[in-house]
């Protein structure tokens, strides 16, 4: 099939050099390579957001990046891109309708790219298939005010849930949600994503560690939602263990990061600031060292779509500590792989922490466990034939006239 992605602001060529990328990107790069390997002819259209990018390039990977001239060519945050999409949603929809590759089905990765796609989709005769990866109702719930998402965000998702051919729902958590916004569940199908098994695996170098001293790892974005602060705040109950933070700015921007500071102001009035280091944001490959060396890997979040992070700490066989939040609560399997405890109780956290780190059969059995959840249930591979058999159904049964005009 021919397979359009869109991922107006996530662009998956980010992964292959950057430190520290989201978890959008990561999925849209892997996903297009798994689709790729199951014998698909791939596009991924991303918004042009510098003048020195060639129109389309070609990856290793055997898909190709569009970059879709919408809005001015520079880095604009993603919360103010909206009024660009109406151009990037035109720029398909001529594309699709006169240039020489128009696609069986698109695939839009998040809500803004889900407009322009859903636009073109219907100017050009090409069923939609939308992935929000992270809902404006869940945000707004837990950032309130703080929440910098653009009006209107909430009624779109709604209707785009109900246009498009077929949403691709994460986790269970994530259907809960849909079904409440109105969303019909048979519009739904849950396709969890996958992890790297190439990059991330139980064997291969570690980063260097106190072989004396437990290690606690927690990895993410330097955003107070991911829950740091509460991993501080449980150290003092999980005596003589490090904290070590993977993610944020690279080591080098780190000390001008305002969360950066406020977790090491954090540490040292929790007394535990000779126990926390802060490593930065660093690739992939590096990544994996840095779960191989841990004894534990915990992952706080307040609230999580998904949460790739817990799934490539399990792949390198590695148990998780994980609030019971979004995807978390499908991917750790409470008692048998890790523990779940509620999210912002750095009490619970504590204790679950101080629980496995003095019981290493325990901690064995939970690694070995995860390690076998992730072979069986979370490569990209599996995702892409899923994703495969959905995009054929709406390909056949939902494709839609062409619009006149
Ligand atoms: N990541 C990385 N380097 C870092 C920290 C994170 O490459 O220093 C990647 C990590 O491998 C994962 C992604 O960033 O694929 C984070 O995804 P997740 O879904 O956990 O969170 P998000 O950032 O999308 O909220």
């Amino acid at each position: 099939m021919r397979i359009a992605m869109i991922s107006e602001h996530a662009s998956p060529l980010a992964v292959l050099g950057e430190a520290g990328v989201g978890g959008q990107r990561t999925h849209v790069a892997e996903l297009a390579s798994a689709l790729v390997g199951e014998g698909h002819d791939v596009r991924v259209y991303t918004r042009r957001d510098s003048a020195r990018l060639a129109e389309s390039v070609s990856t290793p990977d055997g898909y190709e990046v569009w970059h879709v001239p919408a809005g001015p060519a520079r880095r604009v945050p993603k919360d103010e891109l909206l009024p660009y999409l109406g151009e990037f949603g035109g720029w398909l929809a001529d594309r699709w309708r006169h240039g020489d590759w128009t696609p069986d089905v698109a695939h839009a990765h998040f809500w803004m790219s889900g407009l322009a796609t859903v636009h073109a989709g219907r100017r050009a005769g090409v069923p939609t298939v939308l992935t929000y990866h992270a809902l404006g109702t869940v945000k707004r719930r837990h950032q309130g005010g703080r929440d910098t998402s653009p009006p209107g965000r909430v009624g779109y998702e709604r209707a785009l849930g109900r246009a498009a051919d077929r949403v691709i729902v994460q986790c269970a958590d994530e259907v809960a949600e849909l079904v409440r916004m109105g969303v019909p569940r048979s519009r739904m199908a849950l396709v969890p994503p996958g992890v790297n098994q190439d990059v991330f695996r139980p064997d291969g170098p570690v980063a260097p560690r106190d072989p004396a001293r437990p290690r606690i790892l927690t990895v993410g974005r330097m955003v107070e939602r991911k829950g740091f602060l509460d991993v501080v705040r449980a150290l003092p109950a999980v005596p003589d263990a490090e904290c070590v933070v993977v993610g944020g700015p690279s080591a080098e921007l780190l000390p001008a990061d305002s969360f950066a500071r406020r977790l090491s102001a954090l540490a040292e009035s929790c007394g535990v600031a000779d126990r926390v280091k802060l490593v930065g944001g660093v690739p992939r490959e590096e990544l994996a060292s840095w779960y191989r060396s841990a004894d534990v890997l915990a992952a706080a979040p307040w609230y999580e779509p998904f949460g790739l992070i817990p799934l490539e700490s399990m792949a390198c066989g590695v148990p998780v500590i994980g609030t019971n939040v979004g995807g978390i609560a499908d991917t750790v399997v409470d008692g048998l792989t890790g523990d779940l405890v509620p999210p912002r109780d750095p009490r619970a956290l504590g204790t679950a922490i101080r629980r496995l780190l003095t019981d290493k059969v325990r901690r064995f059995a939970y690694g070995t466990a995860a390690l076998d959840r992730i072979r069986s249930r979370y490569s990209w591979k599996r995702c892409a034939e899923q994703l495969g058999a959905v995009y054929a159904t709406v390909a056949t049964v939902a494709r839609p006239a062409p619009a006149l005009a």
